[in-house]
C-alpha cells in the first residue's frame, strides 16, 4: 500500500507522540460524529462555522443552503481547515497545571468542490443523512427537485489530515503524588435523550432509526 505523505502543516509538533496519520484511524474518528467545524478566511477575516458532514471513503460531504456564504466561498476554491473533536474524559490531576482531557480529534486541510452530478448529489445527501441518523433516509420523504436546487453539496478530499489522541491517566509531577487530592479520570459520553413526538405525528411507535440508535447508544 502507498505510504501517505505527512506534510509539515499536519505534522503534530506539540506532543508529537499523540499524532496519528493512518487513514483508518482518522476515518474512525470522523465516523463517530456528524459535526465538524470549518474555518476559512474571507477578506483577511478568519471565520469558523459548525456544520454537519458525512464521510464515504476518502471524501467528506457537506451541504447547506445554496445561499450559504460559507458554501459559496468554499465553492469558489478557497482554502479551508476542518476539525472534529471527541472528548472522552476529564483528566483530573493533583495539580491544576496537569489537568487535561482525553480526546480524539482530527484536523483536515484542503479545498472543497461543488458536486454537480445529480446522482452523486443525492448519494451525498444520503451519506450525510445516514451519518447523522442511520436509517432515517428510508423513513422520511426524499428531497424533491426544488429542494435539491435550493441545496448545495460540496465534497472535500481527505488528503492532508492528522489526528491527535490522548488517552490514559493524569501525568502528575512526582513531588505531588502524595498530595491528598482526588485524581483520576471522569469519563465523558455523548448520548441521546427520550424522543419527544411532534404534535403533527400520529404514529406512536418509534421508527427503526431511533430504536437502533437507542440500542447502540
Ligand atoms: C478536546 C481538546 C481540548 C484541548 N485543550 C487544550 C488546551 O486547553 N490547551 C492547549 O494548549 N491544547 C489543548 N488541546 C490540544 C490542541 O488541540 C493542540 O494540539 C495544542 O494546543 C497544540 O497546538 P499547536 O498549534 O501548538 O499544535 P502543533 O503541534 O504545532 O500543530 C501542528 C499541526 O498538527 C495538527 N494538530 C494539532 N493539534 C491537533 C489536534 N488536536 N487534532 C488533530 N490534529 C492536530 C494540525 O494539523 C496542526 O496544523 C486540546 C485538544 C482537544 C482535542
Amino acid at each position: 500500500m502507498k505510504k501517505r505523505q505527512v506534510s509539515d502543516r499536519i505534522r503534530v509538533k506539540r506532543i508529537p507522540e499523540r499524532g496519528i496519520y493512518g487513514r483508518e484511524d482518522i476515518n474512525k474518528i470522523f465516523d463517530e460524529t456528524f459535526l465538524c467545524h470549518i474555518s476559512f478566511v474571507m477578506d483577511g477575516q478568519p471565520f469558523i462555522i459548525p456544520t454537519a458532514f458525512g464521510r464515504k471513503e476518502d471524501v467528506i460531504y457537506i451541504h447547506g443552503s445554496s445561499k450559504s456564504r460559507m458554501l459559496l466561498h468554499l465553492e469558489s476554491g478557497a482554502d479551508l481547515a476542518l476539525a472534529v473533536t471527541h472528548v472522552d474524559g476529564l483528566v483530573l490531576a493533583k495539580s491544576l497545571f496537569h489537568h487535561s482531557m482525553n480526546y480524539r480529534s482530527v484536523v483536515l486541510y484542503g479545498k472543497a468542490c461543488l458536486v454537480t452530478d445529480k446522482n452523486e448529489k443525492m448519494e451525498a445527501l444520503k451519506i450525510i443523512s445516514e451519518q447523522i441518523l442511520k436509517g432515517r433516509w428510508n423513513e422520511a420523504r426524499l428531497p424533491n427537485e426544488i429542494e435539491l436546487k435550493a441545496t448545495t453539496v460540496l465534497k472535500i478530499q481527505i488528503d492532508e489530515a492528522s489526528a491527535k489522541v490522548r488517552t490514559g491517566p493524569p501525568g502528575d509531577d512526582k513531588k505531588d503524588l502524595d498530595l491528598e487530592v482526588w485524581s483520576g479520570i471522569l469519563p465523558m459520553y455523548v448520548g441521546f435523550g427520550e424522543p419527544i413526538k411532534d404534535s403533527s405525528s400520529s404514529i406512536d411507535e418509534l421508527p427503526q432509526s431511533i430504536l437502533k440508535k437507542m440500542d447502540n447508544g
